[in-house]
């Protein structure tokens, strides 16, 4: 199946769910075409010539940030004249803007929030989560040759290894945009960006009492962890919500996920079940987390987080 990519940038820096769009398509099976729309686009071409892209194409707009209405009006000129198959966008707040639209507009099956694809089984089947996460969904799209998906961030690794793709020029004709980037206003993330972290020890309601967390603190930086909690400590104000894991918090995937006193609601699982390793600590042995942990003990958090501080 031919496979169109938008390359999702800000502030002229690809942002890495370009390139986990460039793994998952690899399953598809089919050529890979990455767009990139910019004011400058050979100034990001180079960052998506990685191992399984077959063609970039260079879509240069007169907009120097993102505009949703030229996303669309450019995605639809593509996706018309490429006759590609498949269009693979993140499912990010950029592509929400625009990607619903493009696919009403070409009659396009959809999904969103897609975290598995096959493109083996005589037809393309995809995977979606639905009431929050508690329901995972083989989704298909009878009768139609075209479709779009919008693909969550952190389920596929970002493809690595210099590619050759061949380089193309292609006009597109946007009647200018509704709207007018005036500045960025960052949002504050708070101290730190735990979606980016290598190593996080993650605390739940399991430790009890806003005084304990100093502990952990503690111990999160003598192993060089960043400490990360379940949603009920945030409600109680005792962490920022930009330390919050899952659903309503953040999608983190560390190489290392330590999770101590955590139950493993459908909703927190959401943002954390693709990390790389995952180590679960709680005295009830049903808890939940254990059925996504790589290492589990059943065992008294505190116990265990003495161990460890001997231990660093
Ligand atoms: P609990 O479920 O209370 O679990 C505490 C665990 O600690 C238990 O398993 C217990 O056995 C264990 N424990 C207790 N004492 C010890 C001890 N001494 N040693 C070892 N283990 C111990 N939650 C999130 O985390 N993130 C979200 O983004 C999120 N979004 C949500 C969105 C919606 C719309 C809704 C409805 C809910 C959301 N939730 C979210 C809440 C979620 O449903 C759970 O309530 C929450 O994740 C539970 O947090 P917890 O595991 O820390 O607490």
């Amino acid at each position: 199946m031919s496979v169109l990519i938008v390359a999702e940038h800000l502030r002229g820096e690809l942002r890495p769910i370009t390139l986990e769009l460039v793994s998952a398509a690899q399953e598809l099976d089919g050529p890979v075409a990455v767009a990139v729309i910019a004011k400058d686009p050979s100034a990001l071409t180079d960052a998506v010539d990685v191992e399984g892209v077959n063609e970039i194409l260079s879509v240069k707009v007169d907009q120097g940030e993102f505009e949703n209405d030229v996303y669309q009006q450019a995605v639809e000129q593509l996706i018309e004249e490429r006759q590609a198959q498949v269009t693979l966008l993140g499912f990010t707040v950029n592509s929400m803007g625009y990607g619903p639209a493009v696919a009403a507009k070409l009659g396009l099956g959809f999904a969103s929030d897609v975290f598995s694809i096959d493109g083996e089984a005589g037809g393309l089947v995809t995977t979606r989560a639905f009431y929050g996460s508690k329901v995972h969904a083989e989704v298909e799209f009878p009768g139609h040759d075209r479709v779009m998906l919008l693909l969550r961030p952190t389920a596929w690794p970002p493809a690595e290894g210099a590619g050759s793709a061949a380089k193309e020029e292609v006009s597109v004709s946007i009647s200018g945009s509704r709207a007018r980037h005036l500045e960025f206003v960052d949002v504050p993330t708070g101290d730190v960006d735990i979606t980016t972290a290598d190593f996080l020890l993650s605390i739940g309601r399991g430790v009890g009492d806003k005084e304990n967390l100093p502990q952990f603190e503690e111990l999160a930086g003598k192993m060089g962890a960043i400490l990360s909690v379940s949603r009920p400590l945030v409600d109680q104000g005792w962490m920022p919500n930009s330390r919050q894991v899952g659903q309503s918090g953040k999608t983190v995937k560390p190489k290392v996920y330590l999770a101590l006193g955590i139950s493993g609601a459908v909703q927190h699982l959401a943002g954390m079940k693709t990390s790389g390793t995952i180590i679960a600590v709680n005295s009830d042995p049903d808890a939940a987390i254990f059925n996504v942990a790589h290492y589990g003990a059943v065992a008294d958090l505190f116990e265990v987080a003495e161990e460890l501080e001997k231990l660093y």
